[in-house]
């Protein structure tokens, strides 16, 4: 019970879906962090708060309450008691999201919730630093990329959309923020397997997982 799986990796990459599947294989709870750094950046919107005014994201860092409920069948998040999970996922959030994660006054504050959520055990994480900052004492650490075409088809078949090449540049744009902040930019940790889920379906790849945790 006091497993720990780290998933990182890219945007797109099949984090979510593999981390719900392997967490409901083991009976382990599961912990989105991206949607955590989505909430934040969604109720940064809301009050009207330039995201891209770094002073003012940080002053405002602390302020929102936040909680995730981790039962991998039914993820939520709630901001000031309200479940934001539908609202998170909005194209004005995606856009917004990697500039307010690079603020270091939120990664702090999110990496304060994250290990209390942790610290109990028995949990699959996603993120994009979970390995190397957050919890690099994880029992089983995944680096999962997946080539940028089979990303955003994926992606742009999840929204129900068509239009692939936006989907990708935005993807794209956001790895590129993701990997080039100052603060824990996406990296592969010490000591993860890296997993390209480019040629592997679902179901592959949450094997792949889960017999790494049985090792
Ligand atoms: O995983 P998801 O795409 O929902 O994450 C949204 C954004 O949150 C990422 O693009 C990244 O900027 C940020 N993030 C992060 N660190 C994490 C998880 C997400 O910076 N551990």
């Amino acid at each position: 019970p006091s497993l720990v799986v780290a998933v990182d990796g890219t945007s797109g990459s099949g984090k979510s879906s593999t981390s719900r599947g392997v967490a409901d294989r083991l009976g382990l709870r599961y912990l989105d962090t991206g949607a955590m750094f989505r909430a934040i950046t969604w109720w940064l919107l809301r009050e009207g708060i330039d995201v891209r005014d770094v002073a003012a994201v940080a002053a405002a860092a602390d302020r929102p309450r936040l909680a995730s409920g981790t039962d991998p069948l039914e993820p939520t998040i709630t901001i000031d008691g309200v479940d934001v999970s539908v609202e998170i996922r909005g194209e004005e959030v995606t856009a917004a999201v990697s500039p307010v994660s690079a603020v270091p006054e939120v990664r702090a504050r999110l990496l304060d919730l994250q290990r209390e959520v942790i610290g109990a055990g028995g949990i699959v994480v996603e993120g994009r630093d979970i390995g190397s900052v957050v919890w690099p004492q994880a029992e089983v650490k995944v680096y999962l990329s997946a080539d940028p075409d089979a990303r955003a088809i994926r992606r742009t078949a999840e929204q129900g959309g068509t239009d692939v090449a936006t989907t990708q540049q935005s993807l794209l744009e956001r790895d590129r923020i993701d990997s080039g902040r100052a603060t824990a930019p996406l990296t592969m940790a010490d000591g993860a397997v890296h997993v390209d889920s480019t040629h592997l379906t679902l179901d592959e790849v949450i094997e792949t997982i889960v017999a790494l945790a049985a090792q």
